[in-house]
């Protein structure tokens, strides 16, 4: 899921100013915490009372899309609608609002989020925490489960540096577990420490430059074009 914090309402608001009428596009996809309907509508509110402040009407509604980072989910939820709105605030992701730009290109979609990163909701320790940078080339199988990337404050890929004390990392204060010290722990569970002692080569970014392309999986989204060809 990706991790996103809502921008300052007054930041939102400078963004939206200049219009009278918008559109406010929740998500209903991975975008955590959650920001649907109900988020959209207490934004639509929020917005209408601050243009109050400044002695303006903004009229506003509030609808919810099931994905915005899907171009055909995006496409037809958000059409019917564009005509009658100045500008699109989204509340979904950068994907989202990237998306909603370009499946509707005659009207502008501002962010109304900061994504963070894309992580997972881990409640028993109240956090949500990035556990992958996506870099393109997985370790996780010399690592015990653990990525080093995300993991580790100096993204390092052989152990631990020698900011490590009693299994906790220097950078943020000791307050985070060491990487390194939790994939060690990790992988004498399983009898597997000739994985901790590999030597592992720099990290080759080309495997995660920008921006990436992958075709997609022809069996699956190609799969009626392919057939419709073969006839
Ligand atoms: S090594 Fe870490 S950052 Fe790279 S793909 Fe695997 S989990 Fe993600
Ligand atoms: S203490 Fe551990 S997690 Fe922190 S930077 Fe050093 S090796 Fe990485």
């Amino acid at each position: 899921m990706i991790i996103t914090e809502q921008k300052d309402i007054n930041d939102i608001y400078e963004m939206i100013k200049d219009y009278n009428k918008i559109l406010i596009a929740g998500c209903d996809g991975c975008c955590q915490p959650p920001r649907s309907i109900n988020e959209a509508k207490v934004l639509g509110q929020l917005l209408e009372l601050k243009a109050k402040t400044e002695g303006k009407d903004l009229k506003w509604r509030a609808i919810t899309v099931l994905r915005q980072c899907d171009d055909r989910i995006a496409a037809t939820t958000i059409r019917p609608f564009i005509e009658e709105y100045d500008a699109i605030v989204s509340l979904a992701c950068g994907l989202g609002v990237v998306m909603l730009n370009k499946v509707a290109e005659n009207i502008i979609t501002y962010p109304a989020q900061n994504s963070m990163f894309g992580g997972v909701q881990n409640a028993g320790d109240n956090y949500f925490i990035q556990y992958c940078e996506t870099c393109g080339s997985c370790l996780l199988g010399e690592t015990g489960g653990i990525c080093p990337i995300a993991g580790c404050a100096k993204h390092l890929k052989n152990g631990p540096c020698g900011g490590t004390v009693d299994g906790m990392c220097e950078v943020g204060g000791y307050t985070h577990p060491c990487a390194w010290i939790e994939i060690y722990k990790r992988l004498k569970k399983f009898n597997r420490l000739d994985l901790f002692t590999l030597y592992r080569p720099a990290r080759d970014y080309r495997s995660s430059t920008s921006p990436a392309y992958i075709p997609i999986n022809k069996d699956y989204t190609n799969i009626k074009e392919e057939k419709e060809e073969k006839k």
